[in-house]
């Protein structure tokens, strides 16, 4: 099987031998096995003789422009191409299938040229070797991926999320692997655990550290700052569940789906979102379920949602093509998943879509009638009418209000169950009532819900639930009853 080899090319602006730079090429391309790409900046010197390489073999090559005009404003001098520049490069080297290789022309890397050290290190600092060539030698520099400062950033980053309340467990470590027989050549991607067919690099608990793996997680200071001390280098896993859900769209075919149903649902996420890999994670409010609910993917494909019991790798982790970057970080206030969404998750078990609402405080008129009304008809209702399903279907929907934040949940708990004890419920079935209510309340809590934005009928004017839309958009939940009575 071939694949692409991507060359990065850094060196200095006074390079004087273009043969070298031929030469050292020249050798990288003829251990190629695949299509070869060339990554460099638009500086003289070295730069310049690998682009003339590169047009002379027919190489595609992608030039990064320096950032020469920022260089001034930031005190820096005139004539440096610019860290920002450096980063930019070694991103797209990142996002490279295939092999990767570093190759560096310099003969005082420790002096002058500020540029070639800086990209050099940075390339490094990934994991990257860095074929150096001087004009008497070649030295390869090895990786530095034990870099301190990276260290310091992972364990701040995981210190941070737990002050925040999240359960963080440390993961394992993807690493560039050398590629047999190709001198200096890496490709993504091995990982820390040691596994040669290790099939999630990066991504599973550091069973070593927590033998449990996500259900040691801990939000406690102490215990997270020991893990990042054993293993400095380690991915952050975030438990999801209990502060946040997350959304994992993943790869095209999921961002495309994901995006279809925003289209659909008048959904505008706003909420933090990560850039991952191959796609998004965009972080929610819990929604009581889990552990990790693929979605039906016949409703939205590659779309995973991770609940209880799951974790999402956070943040400046890495991947096996650079690393998880917040676009809108957690100081976002988090949203609720859309309900249609929830509905997607357990289809089975809770289909159901939700009016737009908004959310009011306790004791909101809206709540209160709602509760009077369901209260007081179930009270009213007599032996053998569906009294228990009734009661799931009130439940249901009162519990919603109460996360919605529209209702007291002390006061649901003691108006449902005096509606059960006077339509009789109580005295003739009192463990099923109970379970039922149990039942109600764990998934209505789960699907917060406000008043709705538009005019809505009072609950007393609903028809029973079914399993229409127009009968969803009028806001009663469609789901079927935990503890079925026969
Ligand atoms: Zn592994």
């Amino acid at each position: 099987m071939t694949r692409p080899t991507t060359i990065l090319v850094t060196g200095a602006r006074d390079w004087p031998d273009p043969h070298q730079v031929a030469q050292a090429l020249n050798r990288a391309a003829e251990q190629a096995t695949g299509e070869v790409r060339l990554l460099v900046g638009d500086a003289t010197g070295a730069d310049a003789h690998a682009r003339a390489w590169a047009e002379r073999h027919g190489v595609a090559v992608e030039v990064f422009e320096a950032r020469w005009s920022q260089m001034p404003a930031e005190g820096k001098p005139r004539r440096a191409a610019g860290p920002a520049r450096n980063r930019a490069i070694v991103d797209r080297l990142d996002q490279a299938d295939g092999a990767r290789l570093v190759v560096a022309f310099h003969d005082d890397l420790d002096g002058r040229s500020r540029g070639t050290r800086h990209c050099a290190g940075e390339a490094r600092r990934r994991g990257y070797p860095v074929a150096l060539h001087t004009s008497t030698s070649r030295v390869v520099l090895p990786p530095r991926s034990g870099h301190p400062g990276r260290a310091r950033e992972l364990r701040a980053a995981a210190l941070d999320y737990a002050a925040r309340g999240i359960p963080v467990v440390p993961l394992h470590t993807p690493l560039l692997r050398p590629v047999p027989g190709r001198d200096q050549a890496v490709v993504a991607v091995g990982c820390s655990c040691a596994d040669p067919v290790c099939d999630r690099p990066g991504k599973h608990p550091r069973t070593r550290l927590v033998a449990r793996g996500v259900a040691n997680a801990t939000s406690e200071p102490e215990r997270i700052a020991g893990w990042w001390h054993r293993a400095p280098q380690a991915n952050i896993g975030l438990a999801t569940g209990h502060v946040v859900d997350v959304l994992d769209a993943d790869g095209p075919d999921g961002v495309a789906a994901l995006r279809a149903f925003a289209v659909e649902h008048g959904w505008t996420p706003q909420g933090p979102l990560v850039r991952t890999g191959r796609g998004w994670h965009l972080y929610l409010r819990p929604s009581g379920t889990g552990p990790r609910n693929p979605i039906h993917p016949e409703l939205l494909a590659h779309v995973d949602w991770r609940g209880k019991g799951a974790y999402a790798i956070a943040p400046p982790s890495r991947h096996a093509n650079g690393a998880y970057t917040w676009i809108r970080g957690l100081d976002v206030p988090l949203e609720a998943a859309p309900a249609a969404l929830l509905g997607l998750l357990r289809p089975r078990q809770a289909e159901r879509t939700l009016a737009p609402s908004r959310p009011v405080a306790p004791g909101h008129p809206y709540g209160q009638a709602a509760l009077d009304a369901e209260c007081a008809e179930l009270a009213a209702m007599p032996p053998d009418s569906g009294r228990n399903r009734r009661l799931f279907d009130a439940g249901l929907r009162l519990y919603s209000l109460v996360a919605g934040g529209v209702l007291d949940e002390t006061q649901v708990d003691r108006d449902l169950l005096t509606a059960a004890e006077r339509c009789g419920l109580l005295a003739t079935e009192a463990k099923a009532t109970r379970l039922t209510l149990a039942s109600a309340r764990r998934i209505g809590m789960a699907h917060p819900r406000g008043v709705p934005e538009r005019s809505a009928p009072t609950p007393a004017q609903q028809p029973p639930a079914t399993r229409d839309h127009a009968a969803a958009d009028r806001g009663r939940p469609r789901v079927r009853p935990g503890p079925e009575r026969r």
